[in-house]
C-alpha cells in the first residue's frame, strides 16, 4: 500500500511558464524519496500535485497504479500527509490543534499522535479525559513545538503516504536534529517524499532528486550524488 508513481508530470501555474517539465519518480512502498534543489526549482510544487491542489498540464500521477485525479478528494487526504514549512496555529489548545480538520479522531488517536509527535509531555490525563495542559497554548510554543503539532496532526490521520515539504528548514540546527530523529521514526513504513534544502539532511532516502528549473538534473542515493560531485 503507498505505491507513488509520477509518471511524466507537466506543470505550470500559467499556460507560459512551466515549472515541472516532465518528472518520473517511481516510488516502491514505504521507500523515502528526497527532492532537493535550488529554491525557485519546483519542489514545492511538486509535493502540491501529490495533493492534487491544482491539475497537471501533462503526465499522471499514481497510487498504487491509480491515477490520483480520478480518486475523491477525501480518498486522497486520507491516504496523503503534508507536514509544511509553516505551521499556523490556532491560539487554543495543542490538542485542539491536532484534531482540527481531523472530526473523526478519538481522544485516544489523539494522544497516540501526541506520542509519535513527542509532544505527550504536553498532555496530562484529566479525570474526565485527556486534556493539554493548561496555559499550553498554540501561539507560546517554540518552532519546533509548532512543528511538532503538525507532525501530530498528520500523524492523526496514520497516512500510509507522509509528504515533508522542508518540514524543519526553518528550524535552528539543534531543534532540526531533534525533530529529524522524529521524523525518521514515523517514516518507518510509510512510503515519503521529503523535500528539503540540504543534501546532508537527508543521507538515509532510499532515492534524492535533484530538482534545478523544473528538471530532474541527477538522482541516486546519497552516496552516488557524492562521488558525482
Ligand atoms: P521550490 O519549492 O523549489 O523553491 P516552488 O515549487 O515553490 O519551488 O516554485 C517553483 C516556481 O513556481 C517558482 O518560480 C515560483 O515563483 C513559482 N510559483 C510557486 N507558487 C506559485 C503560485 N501559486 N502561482 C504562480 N507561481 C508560483
Ligand atoms: P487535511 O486536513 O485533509 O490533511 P489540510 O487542509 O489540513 O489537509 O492540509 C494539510 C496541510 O497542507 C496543512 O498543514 C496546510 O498547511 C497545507 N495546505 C493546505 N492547503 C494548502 C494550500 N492550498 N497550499 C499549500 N499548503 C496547503
Amino acid at each position: 500500500q503507498g505505491h507513488v508513481r509520477f509518471e511524466d508530470v507537466r506543470f505550470g501555474y500559467d499556460d507560459d511558464r512551466a515549472i515541472l517539465k516532465g518528472i518520473t519518480i517511481d516510488i516502491p512502498a514505504g521507500h523515502t524519496v528526497a527532492v532537493v534543489g535550488p529554491s525557485g526549482a519546483g519542489k514545492s510544487t511538486l509535493a502540491r500535485l501529490m495533493y492534487r491542489f491544482y491539475d497537471l498540464t501533462g503526465g499522471r500521477i499514481t497510487i498504487d497504479g491509480q491515477d490520483i485525479a480520478r480518486v475523491t478528494q477525501a480518498s486522497l487526504r486520507a491516504a496523503v500527509g503534508i507536514v509544511p514549512q509553516d505551521t499556523v496555529l490556532f491560539n487554543d489548545t495543542i490538542g485542539y490543534n491536532i484534531a482540527y480538520g481531523r472530526e473523526g479522531a478519538t481522544e485516544a488517536e489523539i494522544v497516540a499522535a501526541a506520542r509519535g509527535a513527542a509532544i505527550a509531555d504536553f498532555i496530562e490525563r484529566q479525570p474526565d479525559g485527556y486534556e493539554t495542559r493548561v496555559g499550553e497554548r498554540g501561539l507560546k510554543l517554540s518552532g519546533g513545538e509548532k512543528q511538532r503539532v503538525a507532525i501530530a496532526r498528520t500523524l492523526v490521520k496514520n497516512p500510509p503516504i507522509l509528504i515533508l515539504d522542508e518540514a524543519t528548514s526553518a528550524l535552528d540546527s539543534r531543534t532540526e536534529a531533534e525533530i529529524q530523529a522524529t521524523l525518521e521514526r514515523i517514516e518507518q513504513g510509510r512510503t515519503t517524499i521529503v523535500i528539503a534544502h540540504r543534501l546532508s539532511t537527508v543521507v538515509a532516502a532510499d532515492e534524492i532528486i535533484v530538482l534545478d528549473a523544473g528538471r530532474i538534473v541527477e538522482r541516486g542515493t546519497h552516496a552516488d550524488l557524492l562521488r558525482q560531485a
